[in-house]
């Protein structure tokens, strides 16, 4: 049967609902919809392993189970106040019948990146698909009001994380793995209160389109995704002022926020061999409005 786009998730208005960051899938109103129940693997990344950052909760945790439901193996990164986000996951990773790893750690260390790489390559057996997915949004209206300290960890999680992560996952990388960034319909269409998050998904598209060039020789293939407004604790956590979650995704001609399972197939094709002549592009995934 046909499916209508619009009402088959929930529309605003939603209700306010601030978490401290990171922020738990699990205490938001309505939970969102990873494809926990949903998302059917086909043998698509059999036998693949994968590290996503990210990968307790939101696009990331989508990607998790759509890789684990595909036959790949999969280790996530994610900060230990997230664990009981991570343990779900895990869990769902478990009941395909694949290897599950939890790699709890804050990013923006250079030392935890190369920890973090060694350790999944350690207990995966190799890597062939990375997923740099982990992200810091926090919104702040006025330039003036953007700290030093914000706008560093901003970049740290976001730029500096991904390079030191590639960096120390290339060395492991065969002919054939796969990169992914996670960037932002901000990198093309930058929102006034996301001064500093939208220049660093601008960063990542870069990021993917220099690498592609760099690696495309290697037969190693790098795109990226440009989600636009998904519900996620990104957004509840800061991303957004709670008055704009009120009204999160209204302005999308699907009239609705995405949620994270509506972006797993996008992952599962740029990791699929089959797509092995895209490389350097990005893919969008924004109901309708947005960029490219
Ligand atoms: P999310 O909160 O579920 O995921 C972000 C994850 O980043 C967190 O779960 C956390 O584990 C991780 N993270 C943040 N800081 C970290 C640190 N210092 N160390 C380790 N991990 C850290 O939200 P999401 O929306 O699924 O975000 C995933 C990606 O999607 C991000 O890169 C974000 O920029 C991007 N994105 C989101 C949207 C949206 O509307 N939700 C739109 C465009 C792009
Ligand atoms: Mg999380």
């Amino acid at each position: 049967m046909l499916e209508n786009p619009v009402t088959k998730y929930p529309q605003p208005p939603f209700n306010k609902q601030p978490q401290p960051m990171p922020g738990l899938a699990s205490k938001m109103d309505p939970v969102p919809d990873h494809g926990e129940k949903s998302y059917k693997g086909s043998g698509r990344l059999a036998g693949r392993k994968a590290l996503i950052t990210g990968g307790d909760s939101g696009i990331g945790r989508a990607a998790a189970i759509a890789y684990a439901r595909e036959g790949a193996d999969v280790a996530i990164n994610y900060l230990p106040d997230e664990q009981s986000d991570a343990d779900e996951v895990i869990a769902l990773i478990q009941a395909e019948g694949r290897k599950a790893i939890a790699i709890p750690g804050d990013i923006t260390s250079e030392a935890f990146c190369k920890e973090l790489v060694s350790q999944a390559v350690e207990q995966l057996g190799g890597l062939d698909i990375l997923v740099n997915n982990a992200g810091r949004q926090q919104a702040v209206d006025s330039l003036l009001d953007i700290t030093s300290e914000s706008f560093d960890a901003t970049i740290k999680t976001n730029i500096y994380a991904p390079f030191w992560i590639t960096k120390a996952a290339l060395p492991h990388l065969a002919t054939g793995a796969v990169i992914i960034a996670t960037s932002s319909v901000q990198a093309y269409d930058p929102s006034e209160n996301l001064f500093d998050y939208a220049q660093t998904k601008a960063a990542n598209v870069a990021f993917v389109k220099s690498l592609a060039k760099q690696l495309g020789p290697k037969g190693i293939r790098v795109n990226g995704v440009a989600p636009g407004p998904v519900w996620t604790p990104l957004q509840t956590s800061g991303g957004q002022p709670q008055d704009k979650i009120v009204e999160f995704g209204k302005a999308a001609p699907l009239g609705r926020p995405g949620q994270p399972a509506e972006l797993a197939s996008i992952y599962v094709q740029l990791a699929d061999p089959n797509a092995s002549y895209a490389t350097g592009q990005i893919y969008g995934s924004a109901g309708g409005s947005g960029h490219p």
